[in-house]
């Protein structure tokens, strides 16, 4: 069947078997995976382009932080084996190319339609079916419904008196403008200190007449140690790719290659402990949490770490006011997301850096051209807005997703998302959520992740369709569980020690929960491979009551 036929029973004179929304690298892989089962497949996507995350942020000095020659698809081996990545941790534009190569080299786009938000999904109990409502007025029908909306697409913008009269530019990392930004000779200021304020402030002052730095909360970061690849770097690492994504697959806690460890931090002495310490640090990046298994799970194990970094800090700020307001000490190491930098903690010895807390001296406003924080006002002509994002349901939560008997998915995650699995709600049958509340998601490799939800949904449909199924909704009982299951996991660990936005904690009035699964990828695929082995336990699924046109294979 192609696209935009007519499904039976959708009541819809546009329908699909299924609708993507979301063209980032959760979309374009779904859509890949559908249309080989030729399902008949739309894609929106807000956005002028493919990419998601790569397409949105575009501030100065952003790129992964997980290792490009992982960060990367790895459901073709064509493809990883072609692509040349230029750096350890690629760029934003590198890896905005490589999602366009990806969509150029499937013929993905002419089943994407770009610029267009998905507004509205509503489930009608009577066909099985949804009616998806967009930004250009039309209603659509699809039988399934996909939300690959992005677990970090919603940018935040505080709510700080006087902003919107703020006479110069205000840019936010999470939207930055497509033509760049030339901040020479302006005095700018960074409000945020997460992974893109941490990305960014290097770059901006190496630039800027001056700026100035609003730190909130102080974060643990590790040098990247980025570097150009060579082409035999690549070559090497090509040779061992199935073993890598093997591993990432199936055995890493986060969807990472690397050496697992065999002890904790407290059984080895104090030199050993500071040379292994000492030793990921000078290889940099984000395995620094790997050196010993325990530290996300023994506060004195993990103090060992911390003090690590603290002094690493105090060793490489010259001023010794700025190194200790630099330095994190009210939440474990890890538990909130760990940054990765280039730079970060030397750029506060530039003469045209300053640091501001605003913990102790909260911004009370911002004015036309200064930001006041505590009695004083800081003069500036650029403001930059590096204040993350409403984390994984924020994209979700704009949709007015309506489910069995009109009741909303707002309504039913006012107290905290409650998923099976991350993948399915119940009371909303036919929809599926890529890395949803409840799954691993923003605590792995993405794409470990994004992939694995993919195939996951791709099987799922497909056994659907060879039965004669068209309706699958979680169970209540199997719902309940999967929550309380991520609830006691994130409670044996430190997580939950801090305000992270991986609690929500970032947004005012948010509920407190945990999101993520923090069981890790490979327990977490095991359970899902379970659970569709017994004929996809938890989930109700519903027999056509009449023949079915969707398209068969
Ligand atoms: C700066 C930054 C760096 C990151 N670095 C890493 C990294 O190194 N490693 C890692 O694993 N992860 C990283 N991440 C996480 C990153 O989000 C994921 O790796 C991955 O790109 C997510 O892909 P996605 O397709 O699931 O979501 P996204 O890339 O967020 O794409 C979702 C898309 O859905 C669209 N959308 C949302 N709502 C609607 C709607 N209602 N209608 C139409 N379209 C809609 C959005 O416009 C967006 O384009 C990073 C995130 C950020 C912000």
């Amino acid at each position: 069947m192609s696209a935009g036929q007519a499904i039976s029973g959708t009541g819809q004179a546009e329908a699909y078997d299924v609708i993507v929304v979301g063209a980032g690298f959760a979309g374009m892989y779904m859509l890949y995976r559908l249309r080989g089962l030729r399902f008949s497949v739309r894609v929106f996507e807000q956005g002028a382009g493919v990419g998601g995350t790569w397409y949105w942020n575009r501030y100065p000095g952003a790129r992964c932080d997980v290792e490009s020659m992982q960060y990367s698809y790895s459901f073709c081996d064509e493809l990883q084996q072609e692509w040349d990545w230029s750096e350890r941790y690629a760029s934003q534009p590198e890896i905005l190319r490589y999602a366009n190569h990806v969509a150029d080299r499937f013929g993905l786009r002419p089943d994407i339609q770009l610029n267009t938000t998905v507004e509205g999904c509503a489930f009608d109990d009577a066909t099985n079916s949804w009616s998806v409502t967009t930004s250009d007025d039309k209603t659509i029908g699809a039988k399934f419904v996909v939300l690959a909306t992005g677990c970090l697409s919603n940018a935040r913008k505080p709510d700080i008196a006087g902003l919107d009269g703020f006479l110069g530019p205000a840019y936010h990392t999470g939207n930055w403008p497509h033509e760049g930004v030339d901040f020479s000779g302006l005095r700018v200021g960074v409000i945020g200190t997460g992974s893109s304020g941490i990305q960014s402030v290097p770059v901006i002052a190496a630039e800027a007449k001056h700026l100035t730095v609003f730190q909130r909360t102080p974060n643990y970061s590790i040098p990247a140690r980025n570097r150009p690849l060579s082409a035999d770097d690549r070559a090497a690492f090509r040779s061992i790719y199935p073993q890598v994504r093997r591993f990432a697959r199936e055995e890493a806690k986060n969807g990472i290659y690397t050496e697992m460890p065999d002890r904790g931090a407290l059984d080895d002495g104090a030199n050993a402990r500071r040379a292994k310490y000492e030793a990921r640090w000078q290889h940099g990046g984000l395995t620094f949490m790997s050196v010993y298994n325990n530290l996300a799970l023994d506060k004195a194990a993990n103090d060992t770490a911390a003090d690590f970094v603290r002094k690493k800090i105090a060793e490489t700020v010259k001023d010794g006011a700025t190194a200790k307001l630099l330095q994190p000490t009210t939440y474990p190491i890890g538990t909130k997301r760990i940054c990765i930098d280039t730079d970060y903690f030397e750029t506060f010895n530039r003469p045209n850096v300053t640091l501001v807390d605003i913990k102790i001296n909260p911004i009370t406003e911002i004015l036309p051209s200064a930001v006041r924080a505590g009695a004083k006002d800081y003069q500036i002509d650029a403001l930059v807005l590096a204040t993350g994002f409403d984390a994984m349901t924020g994209s979700v939560a704009k949709i007015e997703v309506r489910g069995r008997n009109g009741r909303t998915l707002n309504q039913k995650w006012a107290e905290g998302p409650k998923t099976y699995l991350g993948l399915m709600s119940m009371g909303f049958p036919n929809l599926f959520i890529v890395t949803g509340p409840g799954s691993p998601s923003v605590l792995s490799n993405m794409i470990v992740s994004i992939e694995q939800h993919v195939d996951w949904i791709a099987d799922c449909l497909k056994f659907m369709r060879e039965r004669g199924l068209e309706a699958i909704e979680a169970e209540q009982g199997a719902e309940e569980s999967w929550v309380a299951h991520v609830n006691e996991v994130a409670n044996a660990t430190l997580y939950p020690n801090a305000n992270s936005w991986y609690m929500g904690a970032n947004i005012p009035g948010k509920p407190r929960i945990f999101m993520p699964y923090i069981g890790g990828v490979g327990v977490y695929r095991q359970i899902c491979n379970e659970v569709a082995a017994k004929g996809y336990e938890g989930f109700a699924m519903t027999a056509a009551a009449r023949p079915r046109a969707m398209a068969v294979s």
